[in-house]
């Protein structure tokens, strides 16, 4: 057993599901918050579950380059490292070893860089890449792709989702060669409770004879055609799940809606379909009616940390001298424990005096709203109520 995908209900294109790993059984659609370094940046794991994050992202570049695959191995992978018994899917690293690396150098064998963190030098390659996944011991991991800037003109477009392709047959070559070497069967000395409701990704499956799932990226830029050839040749490849890169790099969002639309045409059905790093909370809304069923952006947690807020009533910049006196909730329509306790008020104080404070609440605030909404959304297309969800979505005022 690693992964099963069940599809329970749809409407339109949009499909209500449940995600079954070894760690945790999640429903579809999902929003995965970003704990890039086995943190997800000011919110600590009890609260994680309270508000009812089903599976966590870990950045494998990130881990890699500190602590260290093996420090994490050793303390149990990142579950037992990071005291959490939920899921976690792990990127490739791909895409920060391209976006945070001037001096890289690609060759069809792999990627050299320079770590950000103290200048030394690096190589991933596919097989590195799996090898650092499987130390880490996500629950889902991901094959790893070339990450191409934006504009980019088509011959080299092709080139790179070609090569992409290529490093996708050897990711899993090296990933169905090594998959028994997961860090599960450690047992760490500290009985860490999962709190929270039940029934929403608590469930701990047996992991005695599991192993991780290796997801394919699509890539192909902004090209429809490429994008086809794309995900022909990833299927052809074989994987339980498949995801589409590349996207939200600075293009337009219509072309993004666009790319999406088109590539899930030639996805399976029966598979779970993971759109990398988007976006607002209207977007998630939007891909999840196209079809999507796992989406993951550092866009709730990075906002909050500079003051900006989603609610009910559109964007909130709660720096804004407007709200020194407002005694009122964040969101009066939302019942996380920042909007139930704290007024607009204090959170601009907190906000203004710097207070590591304001940082916690306003990522608890934003996540709560990204993780409510989708759940808003997963009761929609069960009723089969999805349109009508996503009208009343987009009636709201954008600020
Ligand atoms: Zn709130």
């Amino acid at each position: 057993m690693s992964i099963s995908f069940h599809i329970d209900s749809s409407s339109g294109q949009a499909r209500g599901g449940r995600l079954l790993t070894p760690h945790a059984e999640i429903e579809t659609p999902v929003f995965m918050p970003v704990g890039t370094v086995g943190s997800v940046k000011g919110v600590p794991q009890d609260i994680l579950e309270d508000l009812g994050a089903q599976i966590i992202l870990g950045n494998t570049y990130h881990l890699y380059l500190r602590p260290g695959v093996a420090t994490v191995r050793k303390l149990g992978g990142l579950h037992g490292f990071m005291a959490w018994r939920r899921a976690i899917l792990t990127d490739s690293g791909g895409f920060q070893v391209f976006s945070l690396n001037e001096l890289r150098k690609v060759t069809e064998e792999g990627v050299t860089f320079r770590s950000h963190l103290d200048g030394s030098s690096h190589f991933f390659s596919p097989e590195s890449a799996m090898e650092a996944q499987i130390g880490l011991g996500a629950d889902i991991i991901m094959a790893f792709d070339e990450c191409t800037e934006y504009p980019v003109d088509r011959a080299r477009m092709r080139a790179s989702m070609e090569m992409t392709a290529r490093w996708a047959a050897r990711s899993k070559k090296y990933f169905e060669e090594h998959k028994r070497e997961v860090p599960w069967g450690e047992v760490s000395s500290l009985q860490f409770p999962v709190s929270g409701p039940k029934g929403s990704g608590n469930q701990k499956l047996e992991t005695g004879n599991s192993t991780q799932s290796l997801f394919g990226i699509i890539q192909g830029g902004m090209d429809r055609e490429l994008r086809k050839e794309s995900a022909e040749r990833t299927i052809e490849i074989g994987f339980p799940g498949y995801a589409i890169g590349g996207l939200s790099v600075g293009e337009p969002r219509e072309l993004t809606r666009e790319i999406i639309e088109s590539t899930l045409e030639h996805l399976p059905k029966d598979k779970p379909r993971y759109v990398m790093g988007v976006g607002t909370p209207d977007e998630i809304v939007e891909y999840a009616g196209l079809g999507v069923d796992m989406m993951d952006c550092v866009l709730p947690t990075r906002a909050a940390r500079h003051g900006l807020l989603f609610t009910s009533e559109g964007k909130v910049s709660i720096k804004q001298a407007r709200y020194a006196q407002d005694s009122g909730p964040l969101d009066p329509k939302c019942g996380c424990r920042v909007c139930q306790r704290y007024s607009r008020a204090y959170l601009r104080h907190l906000y203004a005096s710097n207070e590591v404070l304001a940082q916690v609440l306003n990522t608890i605030h934003n996540l709560s709203f990204y993780l409510d909404t989708m759940r808003r959304v997963r009761h929609s297309i069960s009723l089969g109520e999805e349109s009508r969800f996503l009208a009343s979505l987009w009636s709201r005022p954008k600020s």
